[in-house]
């Protein structure tokens, strides 16, 4: 089953949020946190790995 929405985290500042993992980047990229500005691989925002699988998923 595929999800409309994934949840993500920020590692740096915890702040949560959802996204359409249609129109995320790839995850191997450097990805900013839109709160701390805080940069990491977008797989490191992944809150679990249902979110992380249905990114996966698009890519
Ligand atoms: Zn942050």
């Amino acid at each position: 089953m595929v999800e409309a929405f994934v949840r993500l985290v920020c590692p740096e500042c915890t702040k949560e949020w959802q996204e359409n993992p249609a129109e995320l980047p790839e995850l191997r990229t450097n990805f900013s946190c839109s709160n701390c500005h805080a940069t990491r691989r977008l797989t490191e925002f992944m809150r679990t790995e249902r979110d992380l699988e249905a990114v996966r998923q698009f890519q």
